[in-house]
């Protein structure tokens, strides 16, 4: 039936970008949400290290993480059946070589965190008791940082879209955008779907989408991130260590369900796919976390990658195109996605309806110009 494909919204890309956004929209109008896969966060979504940290990225960033945190703490009711957020802090460490750096990330974090402290050495030692005493010259410590319940963030936007009369259609590869008068035909694997308004939420093929609509890419770049996950040393309780990570961010590790989990944090230029991980990046990771702590890394258990897809100044890119009437972009979401999800749903359901920047989210400092699509053209 003709009315079961036209919508008020349809979403590209059900990752969490995707269907944060989907969920906010639904409370507005009728949203399709069209997934490639079989399951929606198959792709970088259900491959990432799961962390809301207020001290990460840049000013932009970090504003669209604490304006995120009012939902993680008390969302919708019936949203989720148990907490989204659980404690873990986050150890910033540096060689003694890398002081200024660690006091430039406490000097910048400050004022939007106050909480963010300052450590010595020694205090860091007393958090995580593997770091390596020669190497170690302080540490900066988020205390806030929190570990993210992404299955059930996820979860709870596509059960509360699908509540509102929204619909989430998987195995629908998008495969060609025809803007018609006033609403797009957007033609997929299971059909054609017509909305006045697409939101790009493709994650690392969302350059893809924009040339299929015949806008101008705005030079996404994905990045492979891998991860390996092992034992911790026998005895040691590593349950409450913080996630710790080189202030260079040139590795990391992590308790993981009575493992550790670890990263050589890289950033490998990558077409977008359906990436794996590469056996150097795994030994690079072993050798960087065994330097810089007492770790013996005998076995790795598990290992994968996923893409993090960055635009030139590393900021989301949220905003209508400006050409194209009526594609919207949501996409850039580098290594932030999950944890500033809330705040970019809420900001995308209010820009796309041509309304203003949500007001919290304008009083910390964000705006729609550090978004827009415009900013590359
Ligand atoms: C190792 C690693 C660690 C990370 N750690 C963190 C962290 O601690 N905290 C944090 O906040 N972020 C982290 N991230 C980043 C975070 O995972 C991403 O920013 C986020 O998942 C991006 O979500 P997305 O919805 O944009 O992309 P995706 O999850 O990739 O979703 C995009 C979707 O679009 C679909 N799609 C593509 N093309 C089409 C098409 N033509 N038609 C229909 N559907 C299509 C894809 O199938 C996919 O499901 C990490 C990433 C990695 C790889």
């Amino acid at each position: 039936m003709a009315g079961d494909r036209e919508f008020d919204f349809i979403v590209i890309g059900a990752g969490i970008a995707g269907a944060s956004a989907g969920f906010e929209l639904s409370a507005v109008g009728r949203v399709a949400l069209l997934e490639r896969e079989d399951q929606p966060g198959y792709h970088t979504t259900g491959r990432s290290a799961a962390l809301y940290i207020q001290s990460y990225g840049n000013q932009t960033v970090r504003a669209l993480t604490v304006g995120s945190w009012e939902f993680y703490t008390d969302p919708p009711a019936g949203f989720a059946e148990q907490p989204l957020l659980n404690d873990r802090g986050v150890l910033f460490v540096g060689r003694p070589d890398q002081i200024a750096e660690l006091d430039r990330l406490a000097a910048e974090t400050r004022p939007l965190a106050p909480h963010i402290q300052r450590l010595d050495a020694s205090a860091a030692r007393s958090l995580v008791p593997v770091l390596r005493a020669d190497a170690l010259g302080g540490a900066v410590l988020d205390s806030q940082a929190m570990e993210i319940d992404v299955n059930a963030l996820h979860q709870g936007y596509l059960r509360g879209l699908k509540a509102r009369g929204g619909a989430v259609v998987t195995r629908a590869e998008v495969r060609g955008l025809q803007p018609g008068t006033g609403r797009w035909q957007v033609e997929t694997k299971a059909g054609t779907f017509t909305a006045p308004v697409v939101v790009n939420a493709a994650g690392a093929w969302c350059d893809e989408i924009a040339e299929l609509a015949g806008a101008t890419p705005v030079g996404l770049v994905p990045k492979r991130r891998t991860a390996i996950t092992f034992d911790p040393p026998p005895g040691l309780d590593t349950r409450n260590w913080p996630l710790t990570v080189s202030v260079a961010e040139d590795f990391y590790f992590k308790p993981d369900s009575g493992r550790l989990m670890g990263s050589p944090a890289e950033e490998t230029p990558m077409p977008p796919c359906d990436v794996q991980p590469d056996e150097i990046d795994i030994a690079i990771a072993v050798d960087r976390i065994q330097s810089a702590t007492t770790l013996e890394i005998r076995r790795i258990h598990n290992s994968w990658a996923g893409l993090r897809t960055f635009d030139p100044d590393k900021t989301h890119v949220a905003g209508f195109d400006p050409q194209c009437e009526g594609f919207f972009w949501l996409a850039g979401q580098g290594g932030f996605g999950i944890q500033t999800a809330p705040a970019m749903g809420r900001l995308t359901a209010a820009l796309a309806t041509g309304g203003p920047l949500p007001e919290d989210l304008a009083a910390l400092g964000v705006t729609a110009e550090a978004l827009s699509p415009a900013r590359f053209a």
